[in-house]
């Protein structure tokens, strides 16, 4: 006999946005019966080592981690805050500076490890009793019935639920497997990421220098040691970017320093780096009739400006209310209809975001001479402009 269970919700993933999202509904409608679906069973967060996977989150990011009672946990094991950005380009003079004091703020955002964000989310989700939570596992076939979808796990059990969320990342296998399309391009691009440890202390600010080959961002962590480390994000053509992984340690450093002007010094030593390839891709809609997708199953964006996960949060925030509401009408939660309310407040502003990365980086990887002037005059000129500064600095906070 087939052993089969039947949920409110199904969700796939149980990454940053899965994990989030499965907490914070389960929170908003105690009554809603939640499966969280998980293929890999996570390593557990290491405090004596960084992961190489980070994340710079805004304001409103951390309260949606708050809101899903991950953020005490977070901020007591390593929340690594920052109070400056530093931004400047290679080609040119132009630089603006960044400070939370400008806009009364203690930090303009924070830099979180994702392995310790998933921990304390899924640490979070055991103590919820309307979450059951399947991990490891493989879905082997979905499947649309008239008013639910069905799952066959691998192991034999079958789940079914009116609502099927993918929170199955930049890759999804559901947004494959129920043909939502899609707008995507290879940048050509693959990002470096490690941990280094200077020579200077980072000041809490956050470094990022842009080069015609893509940018550097340094990013501070908090230390025990009374050593100094950084996160690093260096996105490079693959070309430069395979040549850079095939350098040994020490060459490596001495690169890195070089091109990040040596802003807080000499480069000490990394730590094991990591390349990955960077993909622009967008869903063309969101939802369909009992299926729905989050966070990078719905849109995955180039990490120059550290705007993907907090996109993906608020997703979260979007589709928990709107289902939170039709809980309360009594409505259906996997209807074309209620999901298309999620759709319409969430497009808009991740297209617009999309589009911004998408400017900036052609802004910046261009040699054009006018270009070259507009940014390097336009930053200077920014940066003496302190109320168009404090917007920037606002609409970087999520605030
Ligand atoms: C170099 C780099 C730097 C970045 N920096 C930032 C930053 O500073 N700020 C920021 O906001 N964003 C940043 N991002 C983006 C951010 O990392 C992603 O947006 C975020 O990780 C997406 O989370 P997610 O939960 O949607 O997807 P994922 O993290 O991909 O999680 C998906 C989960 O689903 C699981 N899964 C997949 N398929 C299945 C299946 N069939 N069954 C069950 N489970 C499945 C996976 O195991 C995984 O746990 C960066 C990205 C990169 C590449």
């Amino acid at each position: 006999m087939v052993d089969s269970q039947r949920f409110d919700v199904i969700v796939v993933g149980a990454g940053m946005v899965g994990a989030a999202f499965a907490c914070l509904l389960a929170r908003a409608s105690p009554a809603v019966r939640i499966a969280l679906i998980e293929a890999h069973q996570s390593d557990p967060f290491d405090p004596h080592t960084f992961d190489p996977r980070v994340a710079a989150l805004t304001e409103k990011s951390r309260a949606v981690l708050q809101s899903c009672g991950a953020w005490a946990h977070i901020a007591a094991t390593r929340g690594s805050p920052y109070q400056a950005m530093e931004v400047w380009d290679a080609e040119g003079a132009g630089r603006i500076h960044f400070d939370c004091h400008d806009v009364h703020q203690p930090n303009l955002g924070h830099i979180v490890e994702n392995s310790l964000v998933v921990e304390s989310l899924l640490a979070e989700q055991a103590k919820l009793t309307n979450i059951e939570f399947f991990c490891p596992v493989q879905v082997a076939r979905y499947q649309r019935l008239e008013n639910e979808v069905t799952l066959d796990l691998q192991d034999g059990r079958l789940l079914s639920a009116p609502l099927l969320v993918a929170a199955d990342g930049g890759n999804s296998a559901i947004r494959q497997a129920f043909n939502f399309a899609t707008r995507e391009w290879d940048y050509g691009h693959s990002a470096i990421v490690t941990t280094v440890e200077t020579a200077c202390a980072h000041q809490y600010t956050a470094w990022q220098r842009f080069m015609p080959t893509g940018p550097l961002a340094l990013l501070p962590l908090a230390s025990s040691d009374g050593r100094h480390y950084c996160s690093l994000v260096w996105s490079q053509q693959s070309d430069e970017a395979e040549r850079l992984m095939a350098l040994d340690d020490s060459a490596f450093c001495q690169q890195l320093g070089m091109a990040s002007e040596h802003c807080i010094g000499q480069i000490l030593s990394t730590d094991k780096r990591f390349s990955i390839p960077l993909r622009q891709r967008h869903a063309i809609d969101y939802a369909a009739e009992r299926v729905v997708l989050l966070g990078d199953a719905a849109h995955t964006i180039h990490p120059l400006a550290g705007q993907g996960v907090n996109l993906g949060f608020a997703d979260v925030a979007a589709l928990v209310d709107v289902l939170s509401t039709a809980v309360a009408r009594g409505n259906d939660l996997g209807a074309l209809f209620t999901l298309n309310k999620y759709q319409r407040q969430r497009k808009p502003e991740n297209l617009m975001i999309m589009a911004a990365m998408e400017g900036f980086k052609r802004l910046f990887a261009s040699d054009n001479l006018a270009l070259r002037w507009v940014r390097s005059t336009g930053l200077t000129q920014i940066d003496r402009l302190q109320p168009v500064k404090n917007q920037i600095i606002k609409q970087v906070m999520g605030l």
